[in-house]
C-alpha cells in the first residue's frame, strides 16, 4: 500500500487504538463521557468514528463501489481494517486509508469548533491528495534540520496537575498561523500534542493569544482541567494574569480565553523563556507544513522526539 507517511502512521496508531476517541479517553480516565460527539447516542469507539457513525457512512457511500459493498460491524477497528484488507484491492485500500484519515481530521475539526465538512469534499480531497502524493513520489525533498537543544530546564507540574506549553509560528508570506501545544503530566510524560494551522493575518501577540485559545480548548476537550499554562509571550501571560482593558484582537482573544478558563478546575499561567518552550515552538513550526490539524495522544510526533528525549535527560540530571 502506497500512502503518505502521515496516513500510514495514522493507520498504525488507529490499529493499536492509540487515538483519542472519547471511548479511549474514558478508558484512560481523562474523560467521563464516551458518546460520539457527532451522533451522540452511540459510544465513540474508533470503529464507530471511522466506519459505522452515520456521518462516516455518508462518506463511505460515495467511495469506490467495492468499498461501499464492504459490510462489517465489528466494534474493534483492527478487525474492520483487516476485513477490508482481505476484500479490497490495493488502490481501494489506499483510498480507504486516506478517507479514514480525513474522517478523523474532520471529527477533530468538528470537536474543536470548525465547520463540519461535506462528504463530497472528503471524497474530492481523497482523490486530490492521492494524485498529489503519487506525483510527489517522483520528486525528492531535502529536509533541513537545525541542531538545537533546550537550555533552560523544563520543570514538572505538581502531582495531579498538567502542564501545557503552547506557541505560535507565523508564515507571513502565506498568511498562516501555526499552533503548537504539548501537555505533560507530573512525571513529565507526554500526554497529548497539538499541531494546527489557520489561514489568518495576526500580529505576533494576537497569534500567541489565538494559539493559547486553541491549545486550551484542546485540553478542555480532552478533559484535562487542572492546567498550568506556559508560554513565551510575556504580553499574553501578563494580560491573562491581570485583567487590563485591551480592545486589540489579541486582547479580546485573551479575554475570551480567560472566560473559557473559568470552566477549568484550576489553572495558572506563567512566562517561560523561549529556550524552555522549544518543543511547543517546534510543533507550531511543524503545523505550518501539514495539511491537517494533528492531535496526538500519548504518541510523540517525530518532529519533537529528539527534543523530548533531550529535555527528559536534562530534567533527570539537573534536579
Ligand atoms: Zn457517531
Amino acid at each position: 500500500m502506497k500512502l503518505p507517511n502521515g496516513v500510514r502512521m495514522f493507520l498504525l496508531r488507529a490499529c493499536s487504538e492509540a487515538l483519542a476517541t472519547f471511548s479511549n479517553l474514558c478508558r484512560r480516565k481523562i474523560r467521563e463521557e464516551n458518546l460520539c460527539p457527532i451522533c451522540h447516542p452511540q459510544e465513540e469507539t474508533l470503529s464507530h468514528a471511522l466506519w459505522s457513525c452515520g456521518v462516516a457512512r455518508d462518506v463511505w457511500g460515495q467511495a469506490s463501489r467495492h468499498i461501499q459493498k464492504t459490510t462489517t460491524n465489528d466494534p474493534c477497528f483492527n478487525v474492520v481494517w483487516s476485513q477490508m484488507r482481505e476484500r479490497l484491492f490495493q488502490p481501494e485500500m489506499e483510498e480507504a486509508g486516506m478517507i479514514k484519515r480525513l474522517l478523523w481530521t474532520r471529527r477533530n475539526d468538528f470537536v474543536h469548533g470548525k465547520a463540519f465538512r461535506h462528504p463530497n469534499s472528503i471524497i474530492q480531497k481523497t482523490e486530490g491528495d492521492l494524485r498529489c502524493f503519487k506525483k510527489a513520489q517522483t520528486k525528492t525533498y531535502v529536509g533541513i534540520t537545525r541542531g538545537s537543544t533546550p537550555c533552560e530546564k523544563w520543570k514538572k507540574p505538581s502531582e495531579g496537575k498538567y502542564k501545557l506549553n503552547w506557541d505560535a509560528a507565523i508564515d507571513v508570506s502565506r498568511d498562516l498561523v501555526g499552533i503548537g501545544g504539548i501537555i505533560r503530566d507530573c512525571n513529565g510524560e507526554v500526554l497529548a500534542t497539538l499541531r494546527a494551522k489557520r489561514k489568518m493575518i495576526l500580529s505576533p501577540f494576537a497569534a500567541e493569544a489565538y494559539a493559547l485559545m486553541v491549545a486550551m480548548l484542546f485540553s478542555n476537550e480532552a478533559g484535562i482541567l487542572k492546567l498550568m499554562l506556559k508560554g513565551d509571550s510575556l504580553q499574553v501571560v501578563q494580560k491573562l494574569q491581570k485583567l487590563v482593558e485591551d480592545w486589540s484582537i489579541g486582547g479580546l482573544i485573551v479575554e475570551d480565553t480567560r472566560k473559557v478558563l473559568k470552566s477549568f478546575i484550576s489553572w495558572s499561567v506563567c512566562h517561560t523563556k523561549r529556550d524552555a518552550n522549544m518543543i511547543a515552538h517546534k510543533l507550531a513550526k511543524d503545523a505550518l507544513l501539514s495539511d491537517y490539524d494533528l492531535y496526538d495522544l500519548e504518541e510523540i510526533p517525530n518532529c519533537i522526539k529528539q527534543l523530548v528525549a533531550v529535555e527528559a535527560f536534562v530534567t533527570l540530571f539537573k534536579q
